[in-house]
């Protein structure tokens, strides 16, 4: 299937590009939250979060923590906000993994999520249910 970031990748289609390496490619959103809003991606394509193999995780991750630092400064942000959509109901469009950095300043901030509140003894279970998925699979984190 045609993937909007591989052909980035590809140089297919046109993106301004801040950064690249062997593996990771960077470049701004076409629709930013802010001036500055950066995409940075594997240069392998993996749909979501959960598919990305640990070693090429660790080497965006890295990416990741180095540009967010260039964006903050170069755009004298006050902050910044690193996300990652996974799946429709979280907003994603594009799949083909990716952390979007966002540059925030003050008082620019206007995501207000509606918060619940657990009740009596339920955020034991809901803290159980992630338990017992985390100690039935924790070899997959162990290697
Ligand atoms: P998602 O919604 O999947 O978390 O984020 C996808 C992001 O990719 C969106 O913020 C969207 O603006 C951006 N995007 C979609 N198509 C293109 C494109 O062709 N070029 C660039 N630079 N960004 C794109
Ligand atoms: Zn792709």
């Amino acid at each position: 299937m045609e993937c909007i970031f591989c052909n980035i990748r590809d140089r297919k289609a046109e993106a301004e590009i801040v950064f690249e390496d062997e593996n990771i490619l960077a470049f701004l959103d076409i629709q930013p939250v802010n001036y500055g809003h950066t995409l940075v991606i594997t240069k392998k394509h993996y749909d979501n979060f959960l598919t990305v193999p640990k070693d090429e995780l660790d080497k965006l991750i890295h990416a990741v923590q180095f540009i967010a630092g260039a964006v903050k400064r170069s755009m004298n942000a006050d902050g910044f906000n690193v996300i990652s959509n996974n799946g429709n109901p979280a907003g994603q469009s594009v799949y083909h993994f990716h952390f979007h950095i966002i540059p925030r300043f003050n008082n620019d901030f206007t995501i207000k999520p509606r918060i619940k509140t657990y009740g009596s003894d339920t955020m034991h279970d809901y803290g159980d249910q992630i338990r017992s998925f985390i100690s039935k699979y924790k070899d997959i984190y162990n290697g």
